[in-house]
């Protein structure tokens, strides 16, 4: 069949949009840029990006704000989960796989527990700018540029490779355009199966360090029978929606892929479905808050314990002035120590104002530490920590706790400390692998999952 040359397509238009408010941040001295503009590859490669077809479409965007939205009144839940920082290298069907499988773990889970739909999303296909504390890293009497995500340079300790180099925002977008039709296949194509989910995590409940779980994962294994003896249509159940979403920290890239919706005329930033700001460039008069008040995705703001009720007021006035359900969701990383005395003047500011927002708990940046053998690592205990006073919080005040935002991965690296099947710190020298940050591996992933599920389920 072919389509009338002149029908125009319900979707996204090809090329960036032109609206000049699209480009205001460019006057604001936007923080943790590289050091590329002005140069000739850089004018090229912004022109390419520019031409080729949007990741995602606007319609698929609309619908997960409208799922966003449920999770804010407190009917779904929302978990966020991926690597720190994606890498090309490690874009391998076999990882992704192990990631995107990881995640749909733990969302059967935690659908059981909060007994409601869980929004599955992946720090994944986009992941792969850093914001970073210092711009040089110091080795020996060696000093470079430091590691800012293999979108910007190489993670290899050497010049050539520390470089920025521009070229690499077409790798990325060609790793995330691979990622996403992985991801995507995956999902849709049966391998998302809640029976084929659910035999996987009987898999993990063979390991006797998890028996404390196994009334919860007996709960669920009869519940999965129960529907299959109703004669559920378990078609239905085959697919699974999966968002991606990362930190829109090279403002170059987002502004390129940035597309005017066909249907609406509205510019949606197509590098993903969900773009959140980080910590450290989340400043009102700053260059990313700014360009993500123009698009229409839903987005997220990482708030730290400095974070105060009238910052969180002034974000949602600047973020979502028409308080619009679905588009603003808070990302708060306060740290085991600080969240039961640092969240709730956010939050009571707030429900006092009327807004709604998503409130995500991300309990791994406050939970930073650095081991014995000088690797950079988390507590299990405390990344649980934070997660029970979220909810206590929460539980206080009469708001809703929306969702869980973690750095995980599928694979049985060890780089977080602890868990029921423990990680110690004698294991990192052979199965450390992050780049940046660590991740919970898939055992720690799906033992958070249980205990999360344990506390919705009290709820
Ligand atoms: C991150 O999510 O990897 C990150 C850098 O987080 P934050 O902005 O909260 O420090
Ligand atoms: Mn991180």
């Amino acid at each position: 069949m072919s389509l009338p040359v002149h029908t125009p397509l319900a979707g996204t238009q090809s090329g960036p949009a032109t609206d000049p408010a699209l480009d205001a941040w460019r006057q604001m001295n936007p923080k943790q840029q590289p050091s590329w503009a002005g140069t000739p590859e850089h004018a090229r490669v912004l022109s390419e990006l520019g031409t080729l077809p949007p990741l995602v479409f606007a319609g698929e965007v609309d619908v997960l704000k409208s799922r966003l939205a449920a999770a804010a009144r407190g009917e779904a839940f929302l978990l966020q989960g991926g690597d720190c920082a994606e890498t090309f290298s490690a874009a391998t069907a076999d990882r992704i796989q192990a990631r995107v499988k990881t995640i749909l773990q733990m969302a059967v889970v935690l659908t059981y527990g909060a007994q409601m739909p869980v929004i599955k999303m992946g720090r994944m296909a986009g992941q792969f700018a850093k914001p970073r504390s210092s711009d040089v890293e110091t080795r020996g009497d060696v000093t470079l540029p430091a590691f800012r995500g293999d979108i910007v340079n190489g993670y290899d300790f050497t010049p050539e490779s520390r470089a920025h180099n521009p070229q690499r925002m077409i790798t990325a977008y060609n790793t995330s355009a691979s990622t996403l039709n992985l991801i995507r296949a995956f999902t849709q194509g049966g391998f998302a199966d809640l029976r084929s989910v659910h035999s996987w995590n009987q898999g993990f409940m063979a390991n006797p360090a998890y028996h404390e779980y196994e009334q919860l994962a007996g709960e669920i294994d009869r519940a999965v029978h129960f529907m299959e003896a109703c004669g559920a249509d378990f078609e239905a159940l085959k697919r699974a929606e999966f968002y991606a979403a990362h930190e829109a920290l090279l403002l170059d890239y987002e502004r390129a892929l940035t597309r005017t919706d066909s249907r609406t005329g509205l510019p949606y930033d197509t590098s993903g479905h969900f773009l959140w700001i980080g910590e450290r460039t989340r400043e009102l008069d700053g260059a990313h808050v700014d360009f993500l008040s123009k698009v229409k995705n839903p987005i997220g703001v990482k708030l730290g314990p400095t974070t105060t009720g009238q910052d969180a007021i002034d974000l949602i006035n600047k973020l979502d002035p028409e308080r619009e359900p679905g588009r603003l969701t808070f990302i708060t990383r306060m740290g085991a120590g600080k969240i039961r005395e640092a969240l709730p003047p956010i939050v009571q500011a707030v429900r006092d104002a009327g807004a709604q927002v998503v409130w995500v708990t991300d309990p791994m940046h406050g939970n930073t530490i650095t081991s014995k053998n000088g690797y950079k690592t988390r507590r299990f205990e405390d990344v649980l920590d934070e997660v029970r006073g979220f909810f206590e919080v929460h539980r206080s005040l009469g708001t809703v706790p929306g969702g869980l935002h973690v750095e995980m991965t599928g694979d049985d690296v060890a780089e977080c400390l602890g868990g029921s099947d423990p990680v110690v710190e004698e294991q990192f020298d052979s199965l450390y692998e992050t780049v940046v940050d660590p991740r919970l591996n898939h055992a720690q992933s799906l033992e958070l999952a249980f205990l999360v599920a344990e506390g919705l389920a009290r709820r």
